[in-house]
């Protein structure tokens, strides 16, 4: 069977359970040999992150640890230019070959916003997209993307992989209300985020002194 892997990225500022879990769901419904975080450098869309690129990094390797399943791949914070995710599929391309089947995930609210994204009509000819449901956010669907569900999405996952990119899948993985928006906010505020998050990845908010106002 061809190679399956899954990728999530994120500026992860901080990472936390909405995406750990829905990783691992991903990972375990769609049988993917790996599911990396890709913590993004300089992200093209957002304003500057509250934690440098060094911390953000640090806090996903807390938060995955060793041996639950999931990697961390800091490509895009080895690079210079801004981190395209084309760029970054296309560097996973050059090392991987064009057998393996690539599954970029992504949650409503970042699929919703794909037409604004470098080149985004060729994300496709590298990899499947896997769109998670984000129930904190209310956002709907621009025209060109329904085109897009029309034309690409795919029910039944077993038909991923018969082939290495190009299809759709929404996948419902337990929602989980969770941003790192409300996170930044509680600390900020001087209220606990406890539970939301791993407790490494809180311990090192807290020792940084992250997040405060
Ligand atoms: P922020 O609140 O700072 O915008 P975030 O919580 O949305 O951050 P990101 O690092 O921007 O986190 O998200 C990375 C990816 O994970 C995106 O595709 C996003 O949609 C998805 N994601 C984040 N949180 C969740 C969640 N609770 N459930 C499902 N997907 C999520």
């Amino acid at each position: 069977m061809r190679k399956r892997i899954g990728l999530l990225g994120g500026t992860f500022d901080p990472v936390h359970f909405g995406h750990l879990r829905s990783a691992i769901e991903v990972r375990e419904r769609l049988q993917l040999d790996e599911l990396r975080l890709i913590p993004s450098a300089r992200p093209p869309h957002r304003e500057v992150p509250g934690a440098s690129a060094d911390q953000r990094l640090a806090m996903v390797q807390l938060a995955v640890g060793k041996g639950g399943g999931l990697q961390v791949d800091d490509r895009e914070l080895c690079r210079e230019k801004p981190s395209y995710t084309l760029d970054t599929l296309e560097s996973l391309r050059a090392e991987l070959g064009s057998e393996v089947a690539l599954f970029m995930v992504l949650g409503w609210d970042a699929f919703c916003g794909l037409p604004s994204w470098h080149r985004w009509q060729e994300l496709l000819g590298l990899a499947h997209i896997v769109v998670l449901q984000r129930p904190d956010y209310d956002v709907d669907v621009p025209e060109v993307l329904k085109d897009l569900l029309a034309a690409r999405s795919v029910d039944d996952p077993q038909r991923l992989a018969n082939v290495s990119a190009g299809h759709v899948f929404c996948l419902s993985q337990t929602p989980l209300a969770i941003s790192a928006t409300h996170i930044r906010g509680l600390v900020a505020s001087g209220a606990s985020p406890r539970f939301l998050l791993p407790d490494a990845v809180l311990d090192y908010i807290e020792t940084k002194g992250l997040y405060r106002p």
